[in-house]
């Protein structure tokens, strides 16, 4: 068996074509034109290359990308400060301050700084808080993205065995939690589960989010899963998933890396400003 690929471009590019419709929409109903502030402390070079991305496509998408380089030597009252002004600024519906911020900075704090209405990362207490308690919010990108590849796939989710593999706040928590919020059974497992082939066999459903290149091998998953890759690990031979390619031998669907999870936060981030934007400014 060989299992179906799980196109994330393709759902990528649908979902970001669906925004764009729906921004000029909301725009021809007399909303305004959403806004989405990117701030970039420093000079990492992978950062440099995510920010533009976003910039390109938020353009693309009829969203106004308004950006702010900062050097490394701002303050913290200097990074948040600038929070704050975008928090009053009224052309501004999405604030993503990219991560990881310098050496010498507290990215949490900055984070607990940005109005929850504004949190298109979905990354802030208040926002993690609501996912918590299933009250309305903006989600974090990556998970939604995972959690939309599977609706698309018509992945039966409601009773499904779900096994998450990675607790980070970034990606493994909130996919766990968006899963459970679905109705999976789910477990969430880390570098201190005690049997991971164990658990990984009992998985209708498997998300990778460990950062460890080929980890999950087709013996550690169950004839039929459905797998779902967020890992993306620099190797010699290029970028490299989480998950062996000989699990597509056993898997039912699969997503590759690239082209899987990856091009989904993006795609969610720009849902998640334009959601941010509805709501701080509803047109009639
Ligand atoms: P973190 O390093 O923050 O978390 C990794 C998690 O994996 C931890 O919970 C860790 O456990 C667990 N882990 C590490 N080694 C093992 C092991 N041998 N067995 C079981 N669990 C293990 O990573 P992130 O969550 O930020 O990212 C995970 C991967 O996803 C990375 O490859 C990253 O590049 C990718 N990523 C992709 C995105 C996208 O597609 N757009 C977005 C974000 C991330 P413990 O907590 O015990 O240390």
């Amino acid at each position: 068996v060989t299992a179906r690929r799980i196109d994330g471009t393709a759902v990528a590019a649908d979902v970001r074509a669906a925004v764009a419709a729906d921004v000029a929409a909301f725009v021809a109903a007399g909303g305004p034109k959403p806004g989405l502030a990117t701030v970039l402390v420093g000079d990492d070079p992978a950062s440099h290359v995510y920010v533009r991305s976003k910039r390109r496509v938020s353009e693309e998408l009829g969203i106004a990308s308004l950006h702010h380089d900062v050097p490394a030597t701002a303050s913290q009252a200097e990074v948040e400060g600038l929070v704050e002004r975008l928090n009053a600024d009224a052309t501004v519906h999405g604030i993503l301050v990219q991560s990881p911020l310098p050496d010498g900075l507290d990215e949490e704090a900055v984070f607990a700084r940005i109005d929850p209405a504004k949190d298109v990362d979905g990354l802030t207490p208040v926002s993690l808080g609501r996912l918590v308690l299933g009250q309305p919010g903006l989600r974090p990108c990556t998970p939604s993205g995972v959690l939309e590849l599977l609706r698309r796939y018509e992945v039966p989710l409601e009773g499904a065995r779900a096994v998450v593999v990675g607790r980070s706040t970034l990606v493994g928590k909130p996919v766990a939690l968006l899963l459970l919020e679905a109705n999976c059974t789910v477990t969430l497992c880390h570098s201190r589960t005690r049997d991971l082939a164990g658990e990984l066999r009992r998985a209708d459903i498997l998300v990778a989010a460990i950062g460890r290149p080929g980890l999950i091998t087709k013996d550690m998953v169950a004839p039929g899963a459905v797998v779902i890759d967020v890992g993306i690990n620099r190797t010699p031979d290029g970028l490299r998933g989480d998950v062996h390619p000989d699990v597509a031998e056993v898997a039912s669907a699969l997503t590759p890396v690239p082209g899987g999870v990856g091009p989904m936060t993006i795609a969610m981030l720009m849902r998640n400003t334009l959601d941010a934007a509805r709501s701080l400014a509803p047109t009639p």
